[in-house]
């Protein structure tokens, strides 16, 4: 029996990257990464010299088959994506499953990931949240928002930066007008940003901005939620 472990890396500062999340990709037979040339980076950085092979969305229910066999031949594979923590908006779900169903053990070592970062900084309830990740681009989108905006729960949505006027607009046609929000911003990284406001006040400031560069979480209020 072997292991699999899912190592969170960190969301823009290196130093997030933990002791404990190093000294296992240091043990390991193989890093499956999301993106070998990203990682190469911080592998570098931490002195980690250890095969890695490509594990992303597109190839992703190929390499399980890969990752199975490597664990079956009694080797350990770690699996890190380009950011945060594996699984969460990123390849990591079909591993876990297969490795379990294989009778390995998974073992996850945590660390940062933008979802509950963001919550925490955006100044709304975190005490029941729901995570949303990407909202579907074209089909379905404008039926899940609608759902969304019964939600009780405060909402994490991830969404990139030539989006997030077009969310914002959203937002404010399917909430209601006064619902409070935050937008983070390049969070950890030099520029990091939160702003908070209701999403009317949120989209008039991004919209008067030249360009909106950087990754970026939004959190809404869920309905109901006053100060
Ligand atoms: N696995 C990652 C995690 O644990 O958060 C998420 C990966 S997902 C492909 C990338 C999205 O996460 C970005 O588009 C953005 O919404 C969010 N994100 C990642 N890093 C961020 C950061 N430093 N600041 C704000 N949002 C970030």
């Amino acid at each position: 029996m072997s292991t699999l472990f899912i190592v969170a890396t960190p969301i823009g500062n290196l130093q997030d990257f933990s002791p404990r999340a190093a000294e296992v990709l240091k043990s390991v037979d193989y890093i499956a990464c999301e993106d070998t040339r990203t990682s190469g980076h911080l592998l570098q950085h931490f002195g980690i010299d250890k095969p890695t092979f490509a594990f992303h969305q597109h190839n992703e229910h190929r390499k399980v088959a890969h990752l199975l066999n490597i664990l079956d031949a009694n080797q350990d594979v770690a699996l890190i994506s380009d950011a945060g923590m594996p699984g969460i908006s990123d390849p990591g779900f079909l591993a876990v499953r297969a490795a379990q169903n294989g009778g390995h053990t998974v073992s996850v070592i945590p660390g940062p990931d933008a979802a509950t970062t963001a919550l925490v900084a955006s100044g709304l309830p975190c005490d029941r949240y729901v995570f949303e990740g990407f909202l579907p681009h074209k089909k379905g989108r404008q039926k899940r928002l609608g759902e969304l905006s019964e939600e009780e729960r405060t909402i994490i949505i991830y969404e990139s930066p030539n989006r997030l006027l077009k969310l914002l607009g959203e937002l404010e046609e399917h909430f209601e007008e006064n619902r409070l929000a935050a937008v983070a911003r390049e969070l950890t990284k030099k520029f990091e940003e939160i702003l908070r406001g209701t999403i009317s006040e949120l989209r008039t400031e991004f919209e008067q901005r030249d360009s909106i560069k950087g990754e970026i979480v939004v959190v809404v209020s869920g309905k109901g939620y006053s100060e």
